[in-house]
């Protein structure tokens, strides 16, 4: 931990992140991965910055997505196009002339929805861009089907905040080496050319934080070992399908996303109808060390959200449901 992270160790374990994604997200010829510092939240603005030419077109059903739509909204870009829907569900995106950024959440992570990983047809230079925080590692998907996909590693990969990561395409970093040469002003920290050069070293551009590097690279290396992606979608699957099974044999509860296509098998929602307070049944489940079953707090429904994250044990969910089974029984 005391080491700088220009010298080999961390070197090391940087370039093992990096080839243990590549493994486990099956990744295409060319593809690369980039990393920096600042999170998910830190790479919106670096996309906006880096990857935006003109014009986005932004998915939004829920906080995250409209948080990277907000970011793309800015004094040198036109105002992106923005497809809403209602939380809960969501829409699609569409070819649109004069766009050259597809942008969308791959878990909306606010609401449980889940939206496949596929290109736009019909306009070959624009880019595909997936913000995948909250899915990446618990989710299969077909890499090929976008040109970046990024997140953060304290979600399915069971580290801690802080990071961004980044699997680039060729054309993908073409636009970053183009718009790197155009005259656009970009701050240091959110130059993406900055970062690709970095990580081709195996390096950031400031100090990372060594403990989320090293519990990063555990967690990816574990899932490699494991069967790799097929392998976490599968065991996510089972954790969120315990959920949705019984939120639809229940007669209290209801998954929230109605479209079983929609649902997160990442994410699970589950509403409560008006004789169960949820916040209530929360509140108990915290006061017996059952944590974090909190909906999104800006959504304001009448219920629980439970991650079903690949670290979480299947058995572990069944034994949460069992909790909440048990404290139902006796509120009133
Ligand atoms: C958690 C999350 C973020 C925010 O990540 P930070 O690393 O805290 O910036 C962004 N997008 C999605 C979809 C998320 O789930």
């Amino acid at each position: 931990m005391g080491t700088s992270h220009r010298q080999a160790p961390i070197k090391d374990l940087v370039g093992e992140i990096r080839s243990g994604l590549l493994e486990f997200f099956r990744a295409p010829e060319g593809y690369e991965v980039i990393l920096g510092n600042g999170g998910s939240t830190a790479f919106w603005d670096a996309a906006a910055f880096s990857l935006a030419l003109r014009k986005a077109q932004a998915l939004v059903h829920g906080e995250f997505g409209s948080k990277f739509a907000n970011a793309l909204t800015t004094p040198w870009l036109e105002a992106p196009t923005i497809v809403k829907a209602e939380p809960g569900s969501r829409a699609e995106l569409y070819p649109e002339v004069g766009v050259d950024l597809y942008v969308y959440p791959h878990n909306e992570t606010s609401t449980g929805v889940i939206a496949p990983v596929k290109r736009i047809n019909g306009d070959a230079d624009a880019l595909m861009l997936t913000d995948a925080t909250s899915a990446a590692g618990g989710v299969d998907f077909d890499l090929s089907q976008t040109d970046v996909y990024y997140f953060a590693p304290q979600k399915n990969f069971a580290s801690d905040g802080g990071l961004w990561l980044a699997l680039v395409s060729p054309k993908a970093i073409e636009r970053i080496e183009a718009v790197a040469a155009s005259d656009r002003y970009i701050p240091e920290f959110l130059s993406l050319k900055v970062a690709l050069d970095n990580s081709r070293l195996n390096q950031t551009l400031n100090t990372p934080a060594i403990a989320t590097l090293f519990l990063l690279n555990d967690q990816i290396k574990w899932l490699n070992r494991n069967g790799g992606l097929t392998w976490a979608a599968a065991r996510t699957k089972e954790s969120s399908d315990l959920l949705y099974a019984w939120a639809d044999a229940h007669p209290k509860a209801k998954a929230f996303v109605s479209n079983p296509d929609h649902r997160s098998q990442v994410v699970v929602t589950i509403d409560f109808d008006d004789s169960v307070d949820a916040a209530k049944l929360a509140k108990i489940l915290r006061e017996n060390n059952i944590v974090d079953t909190d909906p999104y707090r800006k959504l304001g429904r009448n219920q629980l959200r439970v991650a079903t994250f690949v670290a979480t044990e299947p058995s572990d969910v069944k034994a949460l449901v069992k909790c909440i089974e048990f404290v139902l029984e006796r509120m009133s």
